[in-house]
């Protein structure tokens, strides 16, 4: 067995365990996004032939280098834009992704919308919520997320799925993937991406329905 593999069986024993251990789950074990960003062609391949099919890239670009052809050839796969996404770069994010996690302000929620009516795709998308308020992070802030959910639905039409949350790197986690989860049942919200390679095990005792992980599954990006 290669390590990648390796990695991939461990931490998936890992989210069985805490997701059993886990109060008020939801009802299904969270889905392991397997983060491929800065990730080799061989690593990638690595991760398919052991048969995982969710992965999720921070780049529009560099998803479109790792995934435009390989996706033809695995018609199961689901692939996740984690990252921040300029509505220049809309169309192509519509043609690729399964699901954008990055929606946090009108201009993107319309250009979105645009490019789903033309390119006749259904997609899934999550609102990233800047949880700790950082100025220089991507995401709407907590208090806008009833309005803005609003203008998504009934301006846009977009099917709006879930939040997404990246804690800041200086507090405790669990206090973000928490206020992520009140605003998710606030909201009538059923999925929860939270939890990366570090915290992962936190955000699935809390609720998680996805994680994303990267390097605790592929090693160090190069
Ligand atoms: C890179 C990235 C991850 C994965 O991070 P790791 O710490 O390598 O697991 C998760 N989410 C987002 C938004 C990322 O950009």
């Amino acid at each position: 067995m290669t390590i990648i593999s390796e990695n991939f069986q461990r931490i998936e024993n890992k989210i069985r365990r805490v997701y059993s251990a886990a109060d008020n789950k939801p009802r299904e074990k969270p889905v392991l996004l397997a983060v491929t960003k800065n990730q080799s062609h061989e690593a990638i391949k690595e991760a398919l032939d052991g048969g995982h099919r969710f992965f999720a890239e921070n780049k529009v670009q560099e998803a479109q280098g790792h995934w435009s052809v390989m996706k033809d050839n695995y018609p199961d796969l689901k692939l996740h834009l984690v990252g921040p996404l300029q509505t220049n770069k809309a169309s192509d994010a519509v043609a690729l992704f399964d699901c954008i996690q990055s929606l946090d302000r009108e201009k993107l929620a319309r250009a979105l919308q645009d490019e789903i009516l033309k390119q006749r795709k259904s997609i899934s998308c999550f609102i990233q919520v800047n949880t700790g308020e950082e100025e220089q992070k991507s995401g709407l802030a907590p208090s806008a997320l009833p309005a803005f959910l609003q203008f998504c639905r009934e301006e846009c039409s977009l099917k709006i799925d879930g939040l997404m949350c990246i804690p800041p790197v200086d507090e405790p986690a669990a206090l973000h993937f928490a206020l992520l989860k009140k605003l998710a049942k606030e909201n009538n919200l059923k999925e929860l991406s939270m939890g990366m390679s570090a915290d992962f095990e936190k955000a699935i005792a809390l609720g998680a329905t996805y994680i994303r992980v990267g390097t605790a599954l592929f090693g160090a990006r190069t």
